[in-house]
């Protein structure tokens, strides 16, 4: 079977970090006979340099025939003092809705040897977290009605019954690849949106009678992850909320250097990327962790691909390299092995 996947490599430390993904993908093909094929686009500020535009038309449609794509980073100070829709950035979001990625799923996951790295006191974090936020990325108040009259400004917050049905199934779907428990975060006590959100998702969980489901007010669901995260497994909410709640599981794992996401479509189709930025003050230097880049494209395999046991290959291959004590600058200390990006890389893809 040949996958066609979109690469975007994007700016700063994107292409160093990449690189490192590719590598694993091609030692996973050879070992499970599998055919990657490679198509590389430009997005963001290299695409600005080379033909004036921070998405051009031919990437678009690149990843459209694409079944799946990985991306980069993009930005730098180098375009910062472009207008909003010039910037690298906006590239992301105009790839995010042209493709239809309604739902964002990210990892929170404590890797055992990185446990100091928590800012929470240890007994919280005992034992580990593993967590998935399914967060609904194309809808919500982001997307409603806008305007602002001189000293009054407004945003509209809304849902369709459709677009909370499909996230809803997403999560659903992950949970039974997992601990089989779902949160569904809203703030129905207060929004219209979120009572339609409750009542639909109890609608869809009855399709999912293995799945135990659960109800949480945001503010509270805010208290819990820091009060105690290994309650949860996969939480699903609106735009938003997930945005803030993500950013705080993510905190909770301590390095932005390892996580990863994935923002998926219908049909499997999916683009991964870390979800860190370009960090320009690295890049170049070597000194990049490709870890939330390598665990992307792990999430790829799981998800656009179905390829859970190659997928499990490399999360096993990672948590290697960091139980062997290999770290990359950002997640290192005195006394412990510090390699560069392309070292860790090579790590993993001999531990596989
Ligand atoms: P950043 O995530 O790029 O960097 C924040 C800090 O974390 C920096 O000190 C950086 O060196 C470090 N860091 C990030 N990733 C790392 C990695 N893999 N290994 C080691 N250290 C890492 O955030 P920022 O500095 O706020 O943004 C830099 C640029 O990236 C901006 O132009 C911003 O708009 C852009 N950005 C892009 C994306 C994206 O493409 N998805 C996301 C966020 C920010």
């Amino acid at each position: 079977m040949i996958y066609k996947i979109a690469v975007i490599k994007g700016d700063g430390i994107g292409p160093e970090i990449v690189e490192e993904a590719i590598k694993i993908l091609n030692k996973i093909g050879d070992k499970y006979n599998h055919n990657f094929d490679f198509n590389e686009v430009l997005a963001g500020g290299i695409a600005i340099d080379k033909v004036g535009k921070n998405l051009p038309n031919e990437t678009l449609e690149i990843c459209r025939n694409s079944d799946a794509v990985i991306l980069g980073a993009v930005g730098g100070p180098k375009w910062d003092s472009l207008p909003g829709n010039e910037r690298p950035e906006k590239a992301l979001l105009e790839l995010r809705k042209k493709l239809n990625l309604y739902s964002n799923i990210r990892p929170a996951v404590m890797f055992d040897v990185l446990k100091e790295s928590c800012p929470l006191k240890p007994e919280i974090i005992k034992g580990g977290m593993d967590i998935v936020i399914v967060r609904e990325l194309t809808s919500g108040i982001y997307f409603g009605e806008k305007y602002s009259k001189g000293d009054y400004a407004c945003d509209s917050m809304e849902y369709s019954k459709y677009e909370i049905e499909r996230i809803a199934h997403q999560a659903f779907k992950i949970a039974q690849t997992r601990n089989k428990q779902v949160t569904s975060v809203d703030k129905s006590n207060v929004l219209e949106t979120s009572r339609l959100w409750r009542k639909t998702v109890n609608e869809i969980a009855k399709k999912y009678p293995d799945i135990t489901l659960n109800h949480m007010y945001v503010d509270n669901a805010a208290m819990q992850l820091v009060k105690n995260p290994k309650q949860f497994d996969v939480i699903v909410t609106e735009n938003m909320f997930g945005d803030i709640l993500s950013d705080e599981a993510s905190m909770i794992t301590g390095s932005i250097g390892m996580l990863p996401s994935a923002s998926l479509g219908d049909n499997n189709f999916g683009m991964y990327e870390p979800v860190h930025g370009s960090a320009p003050d690295i890049a170049g230097s070597n000194k990049a962790n490709p870890i939330a880049t390598i665990l992307s494209i792990s999430m790829m395999l799981k998800y656009s691909f179905d390829l859970q046991k190659e997928s499990d290959n490399i999360e096993h291959a990672v948590k290697k390299a960091l139980k062997d004590g290999f770290r990359t600058p950002d997640i290192g200390k005195i006394g412990e092995k510090i390699i560069t990006t392309q070292e860790m890389g090579n790590i993993i893809v001999e531990n596989i």
